[in-house]
Formats: structure tokens, C-alpha cells, sequence
């Protein structure tokens, strides 16, 4: 075992909502058809974390309350901007979260974002009271360093799992989730041959 790492932040993937276009609940990511709405800001959500029985707390703890205070109702009407308005939540948590993790300095994106990428930032500067350029920061910040859990439905974006470098030959694996002792987010990467 190299190291354990837990996610700072997780929220929807990009994969699911805006390339495969499926609605999930905002909290676990289930695609289930009969998905309710929370009562505050109407963003979808199963009968489980509507309930408060879920394994998380993202959406209640961090989002709902600033979703209150901006006057956010999530879109029911367009689904194409409902599904931009939940890709704008992992973007958001990290934002809205930073305070009590502290700034981290992790390399961004550069380049121009794709059309997907920046309608994201848009959306979280237009709808959800994020200044443009903090918006910018954190789309770039997520799309390079988010990595994908619950099978690709969910991003998550950890501290030290971020400074690994990528390598097509890895010599290491990671595992994610609730079981070897790990927590439903918990990061665990093993090496897969002896790394002098
Ligand atoms: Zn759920
Ligand atoms: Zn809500």
C-alpha cells in the first residue's frame, strides 16, 4: 500500500450528465427513472437521500443552503440545462468547500476549454452566483484533477491522489470505496510492482 487519501470533494460526473445525458440523483448519482426533487432548490434526488438515509450528506450540507440564499430553482422545464445546472455542483462543492479545506495548489487545465466545459463555468457564474473567474478556475481544476468513482457516475477530487503523475505503463493501482476498511469515497493506492 503506497497511500490512503479521502475525497475533498464529489459531486456528479461530467461523463453522465452532460456526454451520456442522464438525470441522477444530485447526491448518490443513481440514474433510477422515478427520481424526486428536493424541496428546497428542486434538484433531483432519490427517495433514499431525499429521506436523509443515504451514505451522504453533500448536497444538504454544502449546496443547498447557498442554492437558498442566490434564489436557485433547478431547471424542470429544459432538461439540457438542468443537466448543466447538476454538472455545475462538483465545480460548486469544491468552491463552496475550499474554506474549510484551504486553498490547494493543483495544476488547472490550460488551453481552451471545450464547449461543454466552459457552457459549465457559464452556467455556475449565471445561476449559481459564482464570479466568472473563480468559475473558470474551478472547471480547469476539476478537469484536471477529478477522477472517477461509483463508475464513472460520480467525480471526486483528492489532495494527494492529485499530485500522481499519469503514466500510460502505472505502476501503481488505486481502489475506491467502502470495503477493505475504506470509507464510501476512501482512496487507497497500491503499487503493482516494487518501485525503487
Ligand atoms: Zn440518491
Ligand atoms: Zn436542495
Amino acid at each position: 500500500m503506497l497511500f490512503r487519501d479521502e475525497a475533498l470533494v464529489v459531486g456528479p460526473s461530467w461523463r453522465l450528465v452532460l456526454h451520456e445525458k442522464r438525470l441522477a440523483c444530485v447526491e448518490c448519482f443513481t440514474t433510477e427513472d422515478r427520481l424526486e426533487r428536493c424541496v428546497q432548490c428542486n434538484f433531483p434526488l432519490c427517495r433514499i437521500c431525499l429521506a436523509g438515509k443515504g451514505d451522504t450528506f453533500w448536497h444538504a450540507t454544502v449546496e443547498c443552503q447557498h442554492l437558498r440564499g442566490v434564489k436557485f430553482s433547478a431547471n424542470n422545464d429544459d432538461e439540457a440545462e438542468l443537466l448543466r445546472q447538476i454538472a455545475c455542483l462538483l465545480p460548486l462543492r469544491y468552491l463552496l468547500l475550499r474554506r474549510s479545506f484551504g486553498d490547494i495548489d493543483l495544476c488547472e487545465s490550460g488551453g481552451r476549454l471545450a464547449k461543454d466545459h466552459a457552457s459549465v463555468a457559464h452556467c455556475l457564474a449565471a445561476d449559481f452566483g459564482v464570479e466568472e473567474e473563480s468559475a473558470t478556475a474551478a472547471v480547469r481544476l476539476m478537469k484536471a484533477n477529478a477522477k472517477s468513482v461509483k463508475d464513472g457516475r460520480g467525480s471526486a477530487l483528492y489532495r494527494r491522489f492529485s499530485l500522481v503523475n499519469h503514466s500510460c505503463l502505472s505502476n501503481c493501482k488505486t481502489l475506491v470505496g467502502a470495503c477493505d476498511s475504506l470509507t464510501v469515497f476512501g482512496l487507497e493506492a497500491r503499487s503493482t510492482r516494487n518501485i525503487r
